[in-house]
């Protein structure tokens, strides 16, 4: 076995370096500026640095109605989620085809990124993504509310930074595909299991990661610490929590965390899918799928997230997943287990929603240890406290 080949077989670079960025910058300063959301800050991020590999620039028609429509690029390769720049329909009029367009910073004093050179404008259909892409129209969800908000307009094309997002936060966790590939490498793993969380892990997590560990050669954790909703636990605290976690229970030869820079979509299923293709960019053979993996509310089922996977053929995707059950301890087995491996009713069984442990921390009250390790226990009620 070795390291996973990028999607589409080639790792996406697009930051400029040297004379070229020298240069583009100087186009940049007099060019159109469009400040981007959170969401295309982190999208120009993840094209540029090749986690979003083939991906050149954000979408133009056919591929935006290909993923749209079937989950693939227009060219056949597997792509669950549309990858755009959505402006006011005014923005839009004023932008020519060929243009070079600056992006730009929505704050601090509107900083220069990259550069978009526009090759398609282009109008869709919000209520048909949003039905196909989310399976819902209601605005109740997070990323359904974010596309109705959204302009009306898409401007494609080929992106390129100039500057990298400047980053204030988990600096020493912010590795790009290239640089995680390289860590793999120098550590011979030759199979990696990508873990894909924004909340903190409690001993179902962790029994879950380690049973993947025990047929891969390396654990790739990777929190989400971009946009995500309000009653997340903060990523400052999470990743403190990780920290604690990895120090006491995981082999650290074994381990590398690192951050995640996407922003979520709750696009459940397919989301689980942009998040596959995406840890095979970082250098993951494998990667794991949880009970509603990248889910909210209750606008998917259970296991959708893997059930999806199976409409693509193995060497398409490129990535093995990893299908977990809900995980639990059960007092009985004196183990955490599944359905899978416990007999057992649930009155034995030792098992809190994330609400309720949220709560449980809100009052400082610490879950049982068979729920969570006393070390993350005291940093995130420290945290909550303090917060
Ligand atoms: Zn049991």
């Amino acid at each position: 076995m070795s390291l996973s080949i990028p999607h589409g077989g080639k790792l996406v670079d697009r930051v400029l370096q040297g004379d070229e960025r020298e240069a583009a910058l100087y186009r940049a300063r007099d060019a159109k500026k469009i400040p981007l959301s959170e969401v295309g800050v982190a999208d120009l991020e993840m094209i540029a640095n090749g986690a979003m590999s083939p991906l050149t620039g954000f979408m133009g028609k056919a591929d935006y109605e290909s993923v749209v429509q079937q989950m693939r690029l227009a060219n056949g390769l597997v792509w669950s989620l549309p990858i755009t720049l959505p402006v006011a329909k005014e923005v839009a009029a004023d932008v020519r085809l060929d243009e070079e367009i600056a992006l730009v910073e929505n704050s601090n004093g509107g900083a220069i990124l990259g550069i978009l050179k526009v090759a398609e404008k282009f109008e869709y259909d919000k209520t048909r993504e949003a039905l196909e892409v989310y399976r819902t129209t209601e605005t109740a969800h997070p990323g359904v509310a974010r596309v109705m908000n959204q302009g009306e307009v898409c401007l494609a094309g080929e992106v390129w930074v100039i500057n990298r997002h400047p980053e204030t936060t988990f600096v020493e966790y912010r590795r790009d595909p290239a640089a995680t590939r390289k860590i793999f490498a120098e550590r011979g793993w030759n199979s990696v299991v990508g873990f894909q969380t924004r909340n903190p892990v409690h001993r179902a997590h962790e029994y879950i990661q380690k049973c993947a560990m025990e047929i891969v050669d390396g654990l790739l954790l990777q929190p989400l610490v971009g946009e995500t909703k309000k009653d997340d636990i903060p990523a400052a605290l999470r990743m403190e929590s990780y920290h604690a976690l990895l120090q006491n229970y995981y082999p650290a030869n074994r381990v590398l965390l690192s951050v995640f820079p996407a922003a979520m979509r709750y696009a459940g299923p397919r989301e689980a899918i942009f998040h596959a293709m995406c840890r095979k960019n970082y250098g993951c053979t494998h990667f794991i799928v949880g009970r509603d993996h990248a889910g909210v509310g209750k606008y998917y089922g259970t296991y959708d997230a893997q059930k999806i996977f199976a409409q693509f053929k193995p060497a398409e995707l490129g990535i093995t997943t990893l299908n977990f059950e809900n995980s639990f301890f059960c007092k009985k087995c004196g183990a955490v287990a599944t359905s899978k491996t416990c007999p057992h009713d649930s009155s034995s069984q030792v098992s809190l929603s994330g609400t309720q442990v949220r709560e449980m921390l809100g009052r400082s009250e610490a879950p049982p240890p068979e729920f969570s390790r006393a070390e993350v226990v005291e940093i995130l009620i420290k945290g909550l406290r303090n917060g």
